[in-house]
């Protein structure tokens, strides 16, 4: 047998959880050959990587993200893109949120692409069908391996637009059609974001139509509660009933309980999933490690001022009676409405990703509000000036339920990065070395071979990424070699896409595309699915 690489003397974490052991790892047409014990192994002609003191895990699998467009965009996105496989990430599945580059109607397709603005001065492209997303991949060279689910927001405003009405039956049909094109095409599940709209002017029946689609595939519903503030417990309830009604598997997205209402919360969701798993439900969820949340502005005003997209918000704004009628709705609440601000204030919200006015980023709306008057009128003309795309962290977790949903049974990792340029959650770039050094080797809030459980095996189970999240003979030749007494994360929120410390190799397809924590150039990563 001949070689293609050989990594000799490292530790392997093989990503199912079991202890660590040393054994060298060989690659052979993108395969990976465990080697017998008692090495070392000739190498032969093969390129050789020492991994002496490093441990050789599975290449992470990142559940949550939103690289959908980012490597589509060339040069202005090159930076951004390359963060998640500097921190060993090969896998990156994207249209979470509700939130996905496709489908639509034709005759809808141009209409969305003008609302999908992210401050790179360009579009971000809407494909009609899965089929034109992967086309359109295929033609920008990658690091690291992608696969989408299919967002139900984009679905909905790819059928009916941005209106807040329930869809009519035929519409609902529509939506449901094309989701089956595009799961029987590869996409991974179904994603919903129920506090974005339009996705949060879907009710529950709609969700449950589209989510018995995604059980017939055998593939996930995977949602962003309808809230993950003060009524928490009933969004989770809402999700575990349209598991229950569809059949679909549940998987929670960045499962969290934010703002001062829900503080503690996790004290009673998460033993609450654990009844349900007991029950024999299947459900799971990730959770980056920060107490952070990151979002867009325009969520901090409610569903109705958001109705109609875009343009209908900024035009709202404008207008000083519309904006008072949002000023006292963020004060008095609105139903069924996850009121970010209400839950925290303004004072815990700063500006992330603000393309034409950089000097903002970093400040909270609070601290611009300041001497120059009320922070709605802030964020109101933030907006704008910024055509509605302005990104923003909001400070909104308690580090003891950040710490409960990481050390849960089922809980995996997942970045919910955004890929977006001025000054982006550092999560984007830091999130898995920092759960391997802040997490697990200095807090010893689990042992490093569950870390790279929830980060491999458990991943590529929930999605069904076959022959990956795992180091074992046939297995795609996906790895990543860290030194388990450095590693951490460097991105900042001052400085965000500062590289982690400690991932030495990321081998993706059989190619080193990081060594010596640098990266090599080498793009081979493509799309994945089915
Ligand atoms: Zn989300």
């Amino acid at each position: 047998m001949s070689l293609d690489l050989l990594i000799s003397g490292g530790l392997v974490a093989d990503g199912t959880g079991a202890p660590l052991r040393r054994t060298d790892v060989g690659v052979t047409d993108g395969r990976l050959v465990l080697l017998p014990e008692g090495g070392p192994f000739e190498a032969g002609g093969a390129r050789v990587i020492d991994a002496t003191g490093l441990v050789v895990a599975p290449g992470f699998i990142d559940v949550h993200t939103h690289s959908d467009a980012v490597t589509l965009l060339g040069a202005a996105g090159k930076e951004l893109a390359a963060a998640p496989v500097r921190m060993g990430v090969t896998v990156e599945i994207c249209g979470n949120c509700g939130s996905s580059l496709f489908p639509a109607l034709p005759e809808r397709v141009a209409a969305l692409r003008r609302s999908s603005r992210a401050g790179f001065g360009g579009d971000i492209p809407i494909f009609q069908d899965y089929g034109a997303f992967v086309e359109a991949h295929g033609h920008a060279p990658r690091s690291n391996h992608l696969t989408s689910l299919v967002g139900h927001g984009t679905l909905r405003a790819g059928v009916l637009g941005y209106e807040d009405r329930p869809a009519t039956a035929a519409e609902l049909d529509t939506m449901c059609a094309l989701l089956d094109d595009a799961l029987a095409a590869g996409a991974a599940g179904l994603s919903t974001g129920l506090i974005y709209t339009p996705g949060t002017y879907g009710d529950t029946a709609e969700v449950v139509a589209l989510a018995r689609v995604a059980a017939r595939y055998g593939k996930p519903y995977v949602t962003h509660l309808r809230d993950e503030m003060s009524r928490v417990e009933e969004a989770l309830e809402e999700a575990v009933e349209i598991a229950r009604r569809s059949g679909a598997a549940l998987h929670v997205s960045h499962h969290k309980t934010a703002g001062k209402y829900a503080w503690g919360r996790t004290e009673r969701t998460l033993p609450r999933i654990a009844e349900l798993r007991a029950q024999g439900m299947d459900i799971t969820c990730d959770v980056y490690p920060y107490t952070e949340g990151s979002t867009s502005l325009s969520a901090m005003f409610p569903p109705w001022a958001n109705d109609g997209g875009t343009e209908a918000l900024l035009d709202r704004l404008r207008r000083p009676g519309e904006r008072d009628r949002m000023r006292r709705a963020i004060e008095d609440g609105v139903p069924g409405w996850e009121n970010t601000v209400g839950n925290g204030g303004w004072d815990r919200i700063s500006v992330a990703c603000a393309a034409n006015h950089p000097e903002v980023e970093g400040r909270t709306i609070a601290e611009l509000g300041g001497d120059l008057g009320d922070p709605v009128d802030i964020a109101a003309e933030l907006l704008l000036a910024e055509e509605g795309e302005v990104t923003i962290i909001s400070h909104s977790m308690r580090e003891d339920d950040v710490q409960r949903v990481l050390a849960s049974e089922f809980a995996m990792i997942g970045s919910d990065g955004v890929p977006k340029p001025g000054h982006p959650h550092p999560r984007l770039a830091g999130t898995f070395p920092r759960v391997l050094g802040r997490y697990s080797r200095d807090q010893g809030l689990f042992p490093l071979e569950s870390a790279v459980h929830k980060m491999t095996g458990m991943a590529a189970d929930r999605f069904g990424l076959k022959d990956r999240g795992v180091v074992r003979d046939g297995a795609h030749a996906d790895l990543v070699l860290f030194d388990p007494v450095t590693v951490a994360d460097g991105a900042t929120y001052a400085d965000p896409l500062l590289p982690p410390v400690g991932v030495e190799a990321v081998v993706v397809a059989g190619r080193p595309a990081v060594e010596h924590g640098t990266l090599t150039g080498e793009l081979p990563g493509r799309i994945i699915g089915l």
